[in-house]
């Protein structure tokens, strides 16, 4: 086995086994990370051209049930400041997404049971009817069958649910009293419901390994998903993993030029937690395959309390100029803008 061979067989075949990607992990050089990249690079531009889209992101409500071990919204964190936003809140982040060219929404937030059917109902028919050409995508997190299936019939068209480890035995200690199997159903359960589907993880959890992540990038081959979110970990000052270092730019832009080659279609994210460990965070993630980015469209006066991690990159940029600046940046970097709901084309619906 060697490096060149993994990554040929990679950019022509779109496919490598466990044992090869943990080789590759194990085992690159600077030299042989460039030629990853190149690929990757070479693969989108096949199957994307140079667009970049614009997804507006909509921090929903910072109350969160879950513990994850790794996130500021945990319940156990007592130090946090919760919000909810309302229906008119919604709608007016929405509006003016709309304005700034954003063709797809985001409605993000923490698992919280104010946000019932009827609620996400309610909220998802309202913004399909003022704008029935912009898709929807939801990632409220794990949620039953019945529940999936009302807010997709109201019109939700995508759902983030990021695995966020394929390895049971590291899945399971950072997310205590939670099975793994649990999430692994609701993804399989939003794919079967007709959901462009988005999965992910995130690179550089404490006690992760290269096994680890191997077992990530098979699983995101094996699934299948429309859209693959990946950034690194970060730590926040109010939870246990706090005193651990945040995950390497350089292991997570080799992560994705790998699921750019494992799908060449899939929607990649350059992620606003990459952008949050290094300026060029961002530009590494569009060079290295990514092409989607998910600018912050929630009201200022929450922005600081959605606090997933620390040192959040962009957070009270100003609408406007964050979109005029973000546009000339993808340019600089020699990609596109591109203004249209942005599909994978494999799962249009
Ligand atoms: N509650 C939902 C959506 C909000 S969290 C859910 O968990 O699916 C969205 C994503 O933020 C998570 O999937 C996780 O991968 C990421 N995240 C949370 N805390 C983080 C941290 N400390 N560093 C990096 N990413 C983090
Ligand atoms: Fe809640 Fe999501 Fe944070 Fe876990 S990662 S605590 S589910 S907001």
């Amino acid at each position: 086995m060697n490096v060149i061979d993994i990554i040929n067989k990679l950019y022509s075949e779109n496919d490598a086994s466990k044992e090869e990607l943990l080789y590759l992990l194990d085992n690159i050089n600077e030299e042989e990370k460039n030629l990853l990249i190149e690929k990757a690079h070479e693969t989108r531009m096949r199957t994307y051209s140079n667009k970049v889209y614009l997804r507006g992101l909509i921090e929903l409500t910072s109350f969160c049930k879950k513990d994850c071990l790794y996130c500021g919204l945990r319940r156990s964190n007592k130090s946090a400041e919760r919000y909810r936003l309302n229906i008119d809140e919604v709608l007016e982040c929405v509006r003016k997404g709309d304005k700034l060219g954003y063709k797809t929404f985001v409605l993000q937030g923490g698992e919280d049971a104010y946000y019932t059917d009827d609620v996400m109902v309610e909220i998802i028919t309202a913004i399909k009817n003022e704008f029935p050409n912009n898709a929807l995508t939801l990632s409220l997190g794990e949620r039953s069958y019945e529940s999936y299936e009302k807010m997709f019939k109201a019109g939700a068209d995508r759902y983030l649910l990021r695995h966020e480890s394929a390895s049971k035995k590291l899945y399971e200690s950072i997310h205590p009293g939670e099975p793994y199997e649990v999430r692994f159903n609701c993804l399989k359960n939003l794919k079967e419901i007709g959901y462009q589907a988005g999965a992910g993880f995130m690179v550089g959890i404490p006690n992760q390994t290269n096994e680890d992540l191997a077992n990530d990038l098979r699983f995101v081959k094996e699934f299948e998903p429309a859209m693959c979110g990946i950034g690194p970990f970060i730590p926040h000052k109010d939870t246990p993993l706090k005193d651990y270092p945040h995950g390497s730019l350089e292991k997570t832009v080799i992560c994705l030029a790998i699921v750019r080659l494992l799908l060449p279609k899939v929607l990649l994210p350059a992620t606003t937690a990459l952008s949050s460990i290094d300026k060029n965070g961002r530009n590494a993630g569009l060079k290295a395959g990514g092409n989607v980015i998910m600018p912050n469209l929630s009201p200022m006066s929450v922005r600081k309390k959605y606090s997933l991690y620390n040192n959040k990159a962009y957070i009270l940029d100003e609408d406007a100029e964050y979109r005029r600046l973000t546009e000339e940046k993808i340019k600089e970097a020699g990609f596109e803008v591109e203004i249209t709901r942005g599909d994978n084309p494999d799962f249009r619906g």
